[in-house]
């Protein structure tokens, strides 16, 4: 069954439940063939309506903060890790009670709360440390955290091979929307650099940026890589990847506004990239949109643009095989990921409603959002 798209309001994102599972499939095949853990990092894919959908085949969520680590708790059920670059102090309690995992950034850090944690009583909490190996493959110096001075983990020439006593685990993360053979050239360095101190621990965690679920992906390699770790040192291996849980399951509708001209015609959508899909202008990327092509690609080329005040507020340039006008409906694709978590109101602009979609039960609107909203942040 197709979605009728024209049912939803606009703007509105809808994930079909039938592409997250085939994600999901995927990612648990992972799992049953190397033992690994794989987890959603939730900064990328927030939308709790589906978490317990992905603790059937996931075995968690990763948190970058509290917030994150106690929806992970509450609303999916499984292990609970968390990272974050410093931890606030009179959060910290709190974090003890949602987290299985804490990964900290630096041997300050570690020093700081290693006390607490280890004097939980009622469960173990198990520690890491996240290590920068000092080796990316990453254009963008936004997205990488291996870039001059980054404060993302501790360089080999910073650690300190005499405070590892109570460790469980390193943490690397060093990849962004990546095949699995930049995987295998990073760990490589991985263990080049560290790994005389791998060997002492319980678990070794790969990060993000995997993209696993990309139809070109190279599964065996990863598998291989996986398995490498395991095998030579006897560790567990964690993978906590965001965007490949949610890539190519969720849509973004719109509605064309008004069609305005100036060289070109453009169009005035009541989407917004910087509001609700600012990925487009950050790193920077060209959303696809469903029966649309490049421009001149179809007879009708349009400028897209929001109904935001915001000049740079543009999506792109696209073709049509029909012209444009108010009222029409625009589809983007790969929208669930790294845009409901990255939402804003900016400009007074309404947020999209969220919707999911599956055969049984068809569409469903999960929010809807108002005044209210725009309001009570401010
Ligand atoms: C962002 C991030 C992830 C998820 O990355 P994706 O690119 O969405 O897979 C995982 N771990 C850490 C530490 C991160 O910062």
């Amino acid at each position: 069954m197709k979605i009728d798209f024209s049912r939803l309001p606009t703007p509105c994102y809808i994930v079909d439940e039938r592409l997250l599972v085939q994600n999901l499939e995927r990612l648990k095949a992972v799992q049953d063939r190397t033992g690994c853990s794989i987890l959603l990092a939730q900064k990328g894919f927030s939308m709790y309506s589906v978490y317990p959908l992905i603790g059937k085949y996931l075995r968690g969520v990763t948190s970058s903060s509290l917030f994150e680590a106690r929806l992970g708790y509450e609303e999916m059920g499984g292990e609970v890790h968390i990272y974050a670059p410093a931890y606030i102090e009179e959060e910290f309690d709190e974090i003890l009670k949602y987290s299985d995992h804490i990964v900290f950034n630096s041997f300050n850090e570690w020093r700081k709360y290693k006390a607490k944690v280890k004097n939980m009583r009622s469960k173990k909490i198990e520690c890491g440390l996240r290590i920068n190996p000092e080796y990316s493959e990453i254009e963008t110096p936004l997205y990488d955290p291996c870039y001059n001075n980054s404060r993302l983990g501790v360089t080999l020439r910073n650690f300190k091979a005499d405070e590892l006593d109570g460790l469980d685990g390193l943490h690397f993360h060093t990849m962004c929307e990546q095949n699995s053979d930049t995987l295998l050239r990073t760990i490589k360095i991985v263990d080049e650099k560290f790994g005389g101190y791998i060997k002492n621990m319980k678990w070794l965690n790969f990060g993000g940026g995997h993209h696993i679920t990309r139809p070109d992906y190279d599964i065996e390699t990863l598998v291989r890589s996986i398995s490498y770790f395991q095998d030579k040192y006897g560790v567990r291996v964690y993978l906590e990847p965001g965007e490949a849980v949610a890539l190519n399951t969720g849509f973004l509708a719109a509605k064309v506004l008004d069609i305005v001209e100036n060289g070109m015609k453009i169009a005035i959508l009541d989407a917004s990239a910087a509001c609700h899909m600012p990925d487009v202008l950050e790193m920077p990327y060209r959303p696809n949109i469903i029966d649309a092509g490049k421009p001149g690609e179809n007879e009708y080329t349009y400028r897209l643009g929001s109904h935001t005040c915001l000049a740079g507020d543009v999506i792109g340039d696209y073709s049509f095989r029909q012209p444009l006008k108010p009222g029409d409906r625009l589809i983007f694709c790969d929208m669930a990921h790294y845009t409901m978590v990255k939402n804003n109101t900016f400009n007074g602009i309404k947020l999209p409603a969220i919707a999911l979609y599956n055969e049984e039960k068809g569409i469903r609107i999960i929010k809807s959002f108002g005044y209210e909203d725009f309001k009570s942040r401010l």
